[in-house]
């Protein structure tokens, strides 16, 4: 009787790796088609300097719409790394974004750009060629280009990994560590790479205010940051009272859903205006 119902698990085991594999194979397929059809596009999420609300830049977020459907990064990242794609994916995101920072600065406003690196992107031919690339076609300054990169990056091909992201460095590139804190790696990424800044995980700044120890190693974090010499920035900041804690710590900048929500180019360009417009 166990061997039976043994037998019944693996059966519906079966089914659903199959609907599960077939899901992957269409995915991978439409992957494929969504980058020469042009389904992709760049969103910006504006960084504000904590202490002056001023933008002082923006992170490119890639959105996909499959048709009317849109599918979230973390659904179509793994794939896109795992079939490849994501090596001329990352590098059309990277031409689209440079190019898009440097027309707003040309209209004198001062913003960098932040870009999120794929473990494959970083190790295949030709990286850091085709970083100087996009930075020489778009004329955008190396130092207003910060490369985001996570922990999980070191796991394989560590070697490599540093040694690709220090030549960028050497080319006046900025380095910030993404999702910091989350990771077993956290502290011994800061003594392998040349790192500019550290970007702390939401699930931190979320408890700001509501649970004592997140609240505690927030602040530790923000004050291991400073001690560095790092620029520190808060990810996730949905609630005024995150924000207040986090200019009372002294954080030195914050992203999230209060301060805005990721946005088209055109939605950048609006605040652009205002922003310009209240400094004249
Ligand atoms: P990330 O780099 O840590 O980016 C921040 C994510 O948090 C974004 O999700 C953003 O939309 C979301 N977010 C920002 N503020 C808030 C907030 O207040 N509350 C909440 N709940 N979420 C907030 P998104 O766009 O879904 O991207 C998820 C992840 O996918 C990114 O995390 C990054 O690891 C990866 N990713 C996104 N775009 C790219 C890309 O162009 N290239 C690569 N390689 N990875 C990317
Ligand atoms: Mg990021
Ligand atoms: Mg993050
Ligand atoms: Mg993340």
């Amino acid at each position: 009787r166990s061997k039976e119902q043994g037998g019944r698990r693996v059966e519906v085991f079966a089914a659903h790796m199959h609907a599960d594999v077939v899901r992957r194979l269409e995915l991978a397929a439409d992957l494929q088609r969504a980058l020469l059809d042009r389904q992709f596009a760049v969103e910006f999420q504006p960084i504000v300097d904590l202490a002056t609300s001023r933008v002082t830049a923006v992170e490119a977020l890639v959105r996909w719409w499959r048709g009317s459907a849109f599918v979230p990064p973390h659904e179509f990242l793994g794939p896109a790394e795992d079939t490849g794609l994501i090596v001329p994916l990352s590098e059309w995101i990277l031409r689209e974004s440079c190019r898009e920072v440097a027309a707003w600065r040309a209209s004198s406003w001062d913003i960098g750009l932040s870009v999120n690196l794929s473990a494959r992107q970083i190790t295949a031919p030709r990286f850091v060629e085709t970083v100087a690339e996009a930075l020489a076609e778009s004329g955008l300054p190396p130092s207003a280009l910060t490369l985001e990169v996570i922990e999980e990056m070191l796991v394989e091909d560590a070697e490599e990994t540093i040694t690709r992201l220090s030549e960028l460095r050497n080319l006046g590139v900025r380095l910030a560590i993404d999702d910091f804190g989350t990771g077993y790696a956290s502290l011994a990424f800061l003594r392998q790479l040349p790192v500019d800044m550290i970007k702390i995980d939401p699930s931190f700044v979320s408890g700001l205010g509501r649970d004592e120890t997140l609240s505690l190693l927030t602040r530790t974090i923000v004050r291991l940051g400073h001690d560095l010499g790092l620029i520190v920035v808060a990810e996730g900041i949905e609630r005024p009272e995150q924000l207040e804690l986090l200019r009372e710590m002294g954080c030195t900048r914050g992203q999230g859903y209060l301060v805005a929500r990721p946005m088209a180019a055109r939605g950048v360009d609006t605040l652009m205006r205002t922003s310009l417009q209240s400094t004249a």
